[in-house]
């Protein structure tokens, strides 16, 4: 998608240790205009897959959800970061290793809001190693829905989770692919 190339080339800035600051349009502040034409193109690229429903996980992939689920006309759904253990089985859990905070997180979400006949996309702002996806397949296969795949804003592909996702079957589209960054230069794959 040109466009996010264009914010991130326009609005981005590379901190250390690899994380790219995307705060003024993406992921604090939200560019509500730039999220439909995000929505918008995440409705294209999957629209003869059926899905039945958007997964994400709190809280910077659900501005996208939301907009992906407006395009789309279904409902999302963000795994909560939790701390407490499904005492009750009431919800489906899993840990993720966070990229950003270097420390594991659970993830819940409620038995309700996924179910075995859904066809369910995974939406989030970020793939880098792969671990928040890696928790939201986790929980799909938990509840025995359909998972049609992912879309995420940007790809930092020289992490390598992409490219292990997809070698497990996963289909990943990727509407900004990072090649590499420097503090003075992203390049991007194509
Ligand atoms: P992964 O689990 O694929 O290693 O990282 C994805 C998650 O970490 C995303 O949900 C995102 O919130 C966060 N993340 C990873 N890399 C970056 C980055 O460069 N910038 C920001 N802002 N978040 C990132």
């Amino acid at each position: 998608m040109q466009r996010m190339k264009e914010m991130i080339l326009q609005e981005g800035t590379v901190l250390p240790g690899g994380i790219l600051k995307v705060g003024s349009f993406l992921n604090q502040q939200v560019n509500s205009e730039f999220m439909k034409e995000i929505g918008d193109e995440i409705a294209t690229l999957f629209a003869d897959d059926q899905v039945t429903k958007i997964l994400t996980i709190e809280s910077s992939g659900i501005a996208l959800a939301a907009a992906a689920g407006i395009s789309m006309h279904i409902p999302f759904v963000f795994a909560k970061k939790h701390r407490t253990s499904n005492v009750d089985g009431s919800t489906y859990t899993t840990t993720v290793h966070s990229f950003t905070h270097g420390t594991d997180y659970q993830v819940v979400v409620s038995r309700d809001y996924l179910m075995p006949t859904d066809r369910v996309l995974l939406v989030d702002d970020f793939l880098a190693n792969g671990n928040a996806l890696r928790g939201l397949v986790d929980l799909v296969n938990q509840s025995g829905a359909e998972l049609v795949g992912a879309a995420v804003a940007i790809e930092k592909k020289f992490q390598g989770g992409g490219d292990e996702l997809r070698a497990g079957g996963l289909r990943i589209e990727s509407l900004a692919m990072i090649e590499s960054m420097t503090d003075t230069e992203i390049t991007f794959c194509d």
